[in-house]
């Protein structure tokens, strides 16, 4: 006989969740660990948000996850937020702690920890394609990790200019903004490239970042945020010239490791999660 019925709760508020992939990941690790956890996917509509949180108060879940269009509009609902989330104004995984509902950002912390297993990007010079939600996140994230320099190409300049500002006031790092008109040159003397935009998502996977490729040299280290496909073409174009890549299988896979560990104590195995998103979209080689 089971010593309990009773399972503890975890899960993800979000609109259009039948397309996110997190269940599958996170109890694979569930179960590879021989854990009694369950991760719900729920679809919440933004104005029943907080009825959503209200429950899983009284259900007494230990977290969940918030994918769009919830990460700003969570944070009303919760009683305090993890450094970085309060620096970026946005959340994607609350912690149960005591009593208490704690906002957490994990998406750039599982970018980080996927790009620290090729390079720690502590003194480097970064140049960052986009300025949304996973931009904001990754950017702040590099910043607080100690990257001196980051240069944030957007194609909507407000956009761009607000992430610049944010960075400046808000983290020790040094960051610019460059105009996206035409193929951009990656600067001399990068040590990273990001591409945190959404170009190359299934389905525009013919979708190509509009640089310069010559200017991509071997020792850059070129990130991709893209899950579907995870082999984008920067990354050909990257690898094509002797750059180091890295996927956003590992972004993924690394944020699902990160929420696993708040809510639970547990270190989950990556390689049980990266292996059922790969049955889902395919090897990144
Ligand atoms: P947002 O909508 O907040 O931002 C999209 C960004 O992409 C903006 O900077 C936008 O520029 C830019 N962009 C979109 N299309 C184009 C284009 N054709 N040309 C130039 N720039 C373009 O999205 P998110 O930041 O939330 O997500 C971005 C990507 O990151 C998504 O593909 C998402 O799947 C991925 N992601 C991956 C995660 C992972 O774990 N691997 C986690 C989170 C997100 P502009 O401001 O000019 O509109």
């Amino acid at each position: 006989m089971p010593k309990s019925f009773l399972s503890t709760l975890t899960g993800s508020f979000s609109t259009g969740a039948a397309e996110n992939p997190t269940v599958a990941m996170v109890e694979a690790a569930y179960r590879h660990h021989g854990l009694d956890i369950r991760y719900i996917n729920c679809e919440v509509p933004p104005d029943l948000l907080g009825d959503a949180v209200r429950g899983a108060r009284a259900m007494g879940w230990v977290g969940f996850n918030c994918s769009l269009p919830h990460k700003v509009t969570v944070i009303e609902h919760l009683d305090g937020l993890g450094e970085s989330a309060e620096i970026m104004g946005a959340v994607n995984c609350a912690v149960r702690r005591g009593d208490q509902l704690i906002g957490e950002n994990t998406d750039g912390k599982g970018f980080l920890k996927s790009l620290m297993e090729k390079v720690d990007p502590r003194g480097k010079s970064v140049v960052m394609f986009g300025a949304g939600g996973a931009a904001r996140a990754i950017g702040v994230e590099l910043a607080l990790a100690g990257a001196t320099r980051i240069v944030v190409v957007n194609r909507g300049v407000e956009r761009g200019q607000t992430l610049v500002d944010l960075l400046n006031a808000k983290t020790e790092a040094t960051a610019e903004f460059a105009a996206w008109s035409g193929p951009y040159a990656i600067p001399d003397g990068t040590d990273i490239v990001v591409n945190a935009t959404s170009i190359g998502l299934y389905p525009d996977v013919d979708g190509r970042l509009d640089i310069d490729l010559d200017t991509l040299k071997p020792g850059m280290v070129v990130a991709d945020v893209i899950v579907n496909p995870p082999k984008t073409n920067l990354l050909r174009d990257a690898e094509a010239r002797g750059c180091t890549v890295v996927d956003g299988l590992g972004m993924l896979i690394n944020q699902g490791v990160i929420g696993i560990k708040y809510w639970t104590g547990v270190d989950a195995d990556p390689t049980v999660m990266r292996d059922t998103l790969t049955e889902i979209f395919g090897a990144s080689d």
